[in-house]
C-alpha cells in the first residue's frame, strides 16, 4: 500500500478515536420519530480522493436517511428542469439566520426563502420538477440521486417518509406560505412529498462521499472522464454549502472546518474540498444547531491533519 494511503487510513481512524470521545454529548433527532430509535453511537467516515479510491472508518457502514444532503440533488434537478434564472427568481443565495423551517422570514422579511438549503428552499425546487404525476417527479428525483450517489438501486424510506409527512405541520405551513407569497402554484402537498422523499433517500457515506467528490472535482466523476455536473453548477454548490450548508453553526463550521460542506438532520454531513477530496460523515447524535456532533469533530480533525481547508 502506498504511503499516502496508509496516512489517510490512519488520519480516519484517528478522526474515529476523537468523534468518539464525543458520543453521549448530542440529542437524537427527535423531530422526525422514526430515526429517534437508533444506535447513538453509530458513526461513520469515508473520504474518496480525486483519483477515485474511497477510504473508510467508524463502526458503522450502513445506510442512513441523507435528509438534507438531498437538497443539493434536488436543486440540481430543479435548474436542469427550468433553467437557473427562472430557479433563482423564485430562491434567493443569503445565509436565512434563522432555523431551516422556520416561518418568520417568509412571513415577515421577504415572500421567497432566502435559500435552497433551507426547507422552503427546496420546496421551491420541488415545485419546478415537471411530471405528469408525483411519482413520475419522482423517478427523475432518484435517477439523478442514483447517478449522483453512484446507486442505481437507491430508495427512499417509505416509514421516514411517512412519518414526517404525518409530523412536519411546519413544513406543511411553509408549504402553503409559498402559494400565499406567489412563490408557485400547483399543490402544495405534492411539492411537499417530492421533498420528503428525497430527505429519506438512504445512502452510505461511501456513496455520499463519491458525490462530495464529484462536486470537488468541479463535476467529473474521480478516477473517470465522465461529467456528471456542469463545472459552474459544482462552483454554484460549493458555495452555498459555505455559506448556508451548516444551520446556524456555518461561521463556526467555516472558522473550525473550512471546506464547504451540507449538514442534513438525520446526522449525515457531506463536504467537498475542492480539488482534493470529498467526505462523508454520519453519526446521528446532534448539537443544538441540528448538525452531528461527532460528524463535526471528525471533519474537523480530518480537514487539519490532511490539510484539506479550501478557506
Ligand atoms: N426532513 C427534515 C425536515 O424537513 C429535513 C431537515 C434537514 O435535514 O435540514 O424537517
Amino acid at each position: 500500500m502506498k504511503s499516502e494511503n496508509i496516512k489517510i487510513h490512519k488520519i480516519l481512524d484517528e478522526a474515529y478515536e476523537s468523534a468518539n470521545a464525543l458520543v453521549g454529548t448530542g440529542q437524537m433527532p427527535d423531530f422526525i420519530p422514526a430515526l429517534e430509535d437508533i444506535d447513538p453511537k453509530r458513526i461513520s467516515i469515508s473520504l474518496t480522493d480525486m483519483s477515485g479510491n474511497t477510504y473508510c472508518a467508524g463502526n458503522y457502514d450502513g445506510k442512513f436517511s441523507i435528509q438534507s444532503i438531498s437538497k443539493i440533488i434536488l436543486l440540481e434537478l430543479a435548474i436542469r428542469e427550468v433553467g437557473e434564472e427562472t430557479v433563482f427568481s423564485k430562491i434567493g443565495v443569503e445565509p436565512s439566520g434563522t432555523g431551516f423551517n422556520s416561518l418568520f422570514r417568509l412571513e415577515l422579511l421577504e415572500k421567497k426563502p432566502a435559500n435552497p438549503f433551507i426547507n422552503p428552499g427546496a420546496m421551491v425546487s420541488a415545485s419546478c420538477i415537471k411530471g405528469r404525476s408525483l411519482e413520475e417527479k419522482y423517478e427523475k428525483f432518484r435517477n439523478l440521486a442514483g447517478e449522483l450517489l453512484g446507486n442505481p438501486d437507491i430508495s427512499y424510506s417509505k416509514e421516514v417518509c411517512h412519518c414526517e409527512m404525518t409530523t412536519g405541520h411546519r413544513n406543511r405551513a411553509l408549504a402553503s406560505l409559498l402559494i400565499a407569497n406567489g412563490i408557485y402554484d400547483g399543490d402544495p402537498e405534492e411539492y411537499l412529498e417530492l421533498y420528503y422523499r428525497g430527505c429519506a433517500f438512504y445512502a452510505s457515506t461511501s456513496e455520499v462521499s463519491r458525490f462530495g467528490a464529484i462536486l470537488a472535482n468541479d463535476g467529473i466523476k474521480p478516477g473517470t472522464e465522465t461529467r456528471l455536473l456542469p463545472k459552474h453548477h459544482c462552483e454554484l454548490f460549493r458555495s452555498l454549502m459555505a455559506t448556508c450548508g451548516m444551520y446556524d453553526s456555518t461561521g463556526k463550521y467555516a472558522v473550525e472546518v473550512g471546506i464547504p460542506a451540507k449538514s442534513g438532520s438525520g446526522g449525515g454531513i457531506i463536504a467537498a474540498a475542492r480539488g482534493k477530496a470529498g467526505l462523508a460523515v454520519y453519526s446521528p447524535e446532534l448539537d443544538g444547531r441540528g448538525n452531528s456532533v461527532c460528524g463535526m469533530q471528525a471533519l474537523k480533525y480530518i480537514s487539519e491533519h490532511l490539510n484539506l481547508r479550501t478557506y
